[in-house]
């Protein structure tokens, strides 16, 4: 859990890394079926309100994560879910999932809390690799992040969503007074461990690592 900008898919990676989990991202998914030639034309329309910095429709986000986690426990892995529950709702529905396959028991929801100033910063500067969406260190200059994502075989690109404009809206969408319900929701179920992410990266994961081993 977190708002924009928080960290979530810098965090998910490098615990993807460490624990070779499957990192299911809903934007990432959602950005990947705009690039797929048989994405059905109905999802492709909900789409639009992924563009304005609104949430798109649950029963796109539904079809698109829970196949995905499928996939990750049919082959016997663990799942890190990015972003993929951004309101009640989607968290009392992930939770019906997770019983169906008698899996509740083993989920803990990580928020990752930064303030809505310390996000809207972060976003404005936020560069990242394409297509991958490795987000890459602010300090870089623009020739030195472009260099870096050639090494990978990616070109640096800003988000679309990542404009001043769409920004504010995605921060009013989605930002801490929104996620504070989510985030109630998984305290009263004892499930919830929150950690500081306003330090940086190694320092984040180094609290989230200690926070889950402690859990
Ligand atoms: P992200 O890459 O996680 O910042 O997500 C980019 C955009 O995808 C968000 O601003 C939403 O428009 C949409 N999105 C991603 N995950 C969800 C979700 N769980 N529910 C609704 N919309 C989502």
């Amino acid at each position: 859990m977190g708002i924009p900008g928080s960290g979530k898919g810098t965090q998910a990676q490098k615990m993807v890394d460490e624990y070779n989990y499957a990192h299911i991202s809903t934007g990432d998914l959602l950005r990947n079926l705009e690039k797929d030639p048989n994405a059905d034309p109905a999802d492709l329309d909900k789409m639009a309100q992924m563009k304005s910095g609104n949430l798109v429709a649950n029963d796109l986000i539904y079809k698109l994560a829970f196949d995905a986690i499928k996939k990750a426990l049919d082959s016997g892995q663990g799942a890190i879910l990015d972003g993929a529950i951004r309101t009640v709702e989607q968290a009392q529905a992930y939770d019906a999932f997770f019983a169906e396959f008698d899996v509740s028991d083993d989920v803990v929801a990580v928020n990752l809390h930064i303030t809505d100033d310390v996000a809207m910063q972060r976003l404005t500067q936020r560069r990242v690799c394409s297509p991958s969406s490795y987000t890459l260190p602010t300090d870089l200059t623009d020739e030195e992040a472009q260099a870096f994502c050639e090494t990978r075989g990616e070109t640096m690109i800003v988000r679309g969503d990542d404009n001043p404009e769409t920004i504010a809206k995605r921060l009013s969408a989605q930002g801490n007074a929104v996620l504070q319900p989510i985030l109630d929701y998984y305290e009263q179920t004892n499930k919830l461990i929150t950690v500081d992410a306003s330090g940086s990266i190694d320092a984040v994961d180094a609290l989230v690592i200690e926070a889950l081993s402690n859990n």
